[in-house]
């Protein structure tokens, strides 16, 4: 049977400067009783104004401040508050190890979920996954839901106030999107929640690049100076949104194959989005891109400060390199979705030929 086309994004995307102060306003039709795990910056840079916004209301509220990973033992123990605190709405304040507990608390518990990213740096707000870990930090897997989350609501001055590295990552991971989608459609490849890509998916992955081009450089140095300006908002909508819904709708290829690569290595800091914009690059360099389209990507890496060379990734050996490339194209790896399908071999030359064409670009 052929696959259905499929587009899905959280119910309601609430962004702008102060939101925080209107998060009951928005969120009040979802109950009365309220769960907030939060990470320990994110209990810093929200409770405030959190609190501001259930002024006169006398809603139960409860913080928690999230330490861990997103485990099945740290879940299991917001799974007990919220029975018993007879929680409506759980809400994940936080970068990516509190939306994914909160998430799967939600999911498992059959409650609300809003996600609050205090952060901007990858796509996990908007998405309709968690990634869960065992107790000793080894992954255990990837937790699909049925539905993306009832709620996203990003205060852009958090984001503004968040350190500039997270939100240049962020454009890193928002910058794979298009190349991701445009490989997987070629070959009619699913979605990340195994539907048929829709125009809709496509044309935000290409407005998410459009917003990246125009207004990144901009963005950053509002970041840097937190303030929040029309173009950092454009900025925030592109990574938290655009990016989100994008890659959920239009599905990954080499670059988070290769981000995965890399974490195979293990005790690696990159960030994600830093090795999915280098990725982005080693697609290119596999699909044979124009010489054009390769380097305008490239000045648009260096405009932002996002890697062109290995180097700036990390220190690799050859070694390093070979295994990077056998893990990124295991079975399962969204590197697949490329046409002509991808070679462990092939993905080792094309990191050696995207590296040498950095080092050039960059005069070494
Ligand atoms: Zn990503």
């Amino acid at each position: 049977m052929k696959r259905l086309r499929m587009m899905r994004a959280p119910l309601k995307y609430v962004q702008g400067k102060g939101a925080l102060l209107q998060f009951r306003k928005e969120m009040e039709y979802m109950g009365k009783r309220w769960l907030f795990v939060c990470s320990n910056s994110g209990y810093n840079s929200c409770h405030e104004d959190l609190e501001k916004s259930f002024e006169g209301e006398d809603d139960y509220r409860r913080y928690e401040v999230f330490g861990g990973m997103s485990s099945i033992s740290e879940i299991k123990k917001m799974q007990d508050i919220v029975e018993t605190d007879k929680i409506d709405v759980v809400v994940a304040v936080g970068g990516g190890s509190a939306v994914d507990a909160a998430k799967a608390t939600a999911y498992y518990m059959g409650k609300r979920i809003v996600i609050i990213p205090t952060v901007a740096a990858t796509d996990a707000p908007c998405t309709g996954l968690s990634v869960i870990y065992n107790d000793d930090g080894s992954f255990n897997k990837y937790l699909f839901y049925p539905q993306n989350p009832d709620a996203v609501l990003v205060d852009s001055s958090v984001i503004a106030n968040a350190p500039v590295k997270f939100l240049i990552a962020g454009m890193g991971d928002a910058l794979g999107t298009y190349f991701e989608g445009r490989a997987s459609l070629r070959t009619e490849s699913p979605s990340l929640e195994s539907g048929g890509i829709t125009r809709a998916g496509m044309a935000i992955a290409k407005a998410c690049y459009d917003t990246l081009r125009k207004y990144g450089k901009a963005a950053i140095t509002a970041c840097e100076n937190n303030v929040v300006t029309p173009a950092l908002d454009a900025i925030i909508e592109a990574t938290v949104y655009l990016s989100g819904v994008g890659a959920d709708n239009v599905n990954c290829a080499a670059p988070h194959s290769f981000y995965n690569g890399v974490t195979s290595l293990g005790g690696h800091e990159a960030y994600h989005g830093n090795c999915v914009a280098f990725g982005t690059l080693i697609q290119l360099t596999l699909e044979c891109a124009d010489k054009a389209e390769f380097e305008d990507i490239q000045n648009f890496c260096l405009e932002v400060g996002l890697p062109i060379t290995l180097a700036e990734l990390g220190d690799f050996t050859d070694e390093d390199l070979h295994t990077i490339a056998k893990n990124a194209c295991v079975k399962g790896e969204t590197i697949h979705n490329l046409a002509g399908d991808v070679t462990p071999d092939e993905l080792y030359a094309a990191i050696i030929a995207t590296d040498a064409l950095g080092k050039a670009r960059l005069g070494k």
